[in-house]
């Protein structure tokens, strides 16, 4: 029985390092030194840390976008294996007791990932065993709106579990969506990207109301088979017309 004082102990563990990572802007993998699990990657989403570092980067004149892959402890992109399963399951631990809407948002950011295809097919299970555990409280830490926590020894054995944590006080349905689907986007492995307003821009975190959508961006489908620890697709090779997921029509 894991109660939520549990959780988030072994979270404020973690949580200094988040601070920094976010900070720096980097994207490479935060070491918990957790000697028994083994080394664990974490993306912490603050609304007030490392936006100065993040709306840098508009002087790239191929405006490229650039996204990178979290890795595991030997270096290895953090990828499931196999790489071609069909299921990554997750569970919802509700601490918070959310209302029934911001229930449902959380669900639609996981599932948003089900109507693209390059990766898993998201499947909400009540076992204990779920590949992705989703812990919803009222706040997490000053300044973390969200964070991942993504296990992973080597690349041979790939991604074990993820943790997924959200403060949710004070935030709406479409923010909850948001904040789940950008954090989900994590625990399959992926970094932030460069690109303002897509998906997995860092800038997320902040309190917005437009529905975030999945794009092409960030769905290298072969860059995930062939284990490419980042990968940079030009910005005008779509439009955000073209991204998918797209709930409101
Ligand atoms: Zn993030």
């Amino acid at each position: 029985m894991i109660t939520p004082n549990q959780t988030l102990l072994s979270f404020l563990a973690v949580a200094f390092s988040l601070t920094l990572f976010h900070s720096a802007g980097a994207e490479t993998c935060v070491e918990a030194g957790d000697a028994e699990t083994g080394v664990s990657c974490e993306h912490g989403d603050g609304v007030r840390a490392g936006h100065g570092a993040a709306s840098e980067g508009h002087d790239d004149p191929a405006r490229m976008v650039h996204i990178h892959r979290m890795t595991c402890k030997d270096g290895a992109v953090a990828r499931w294996k196999p790489v071609d399963r069909d299921l990554v399951t997750f569970k919802v631990n509700d601490w918070a007791g959310v209302p029934l809407e911001i229930a449902l948002a959380v669900r639609r950011g996981v599932l948003q990932w089900n109507r693209v295809q390059p990766f898993y097919a998201m499947w909400e299970t009540a076992k204990d065993e779920a590949d992705i555990t989703i812990e919803l409280f009222d706040d997490v830490l000053p300044g973390i709106v969200g964070a991942t926590k993504v296990k992973c020894r080597n690349g041979q054995e790939g991604i074990r579990k993820a943790y997924v944590f959200m403060g949710l006080r004070g935030v709406g349905a479409v923010e909850a969506q948001n904040m789940t689907a950008h954090e989900i986007g994590h625990a399959m492995g992926l970094g932030h990207s460069d690109r303002s307003h897509d998906l997995m821009d860092a800038r997320l975190a902040e309190k917005n109301i437009d529905e975030r959508t999945i794009c092409p961006s960030n769905l290298d489908r072969a860059g995930l088979i062939a284990g490419m620890h980042s990968y940079s697709i030009p910005e005008d090779e779509w439009s955000e017309m073209e991204c998918w997921g797209r709930t409101s029509g």
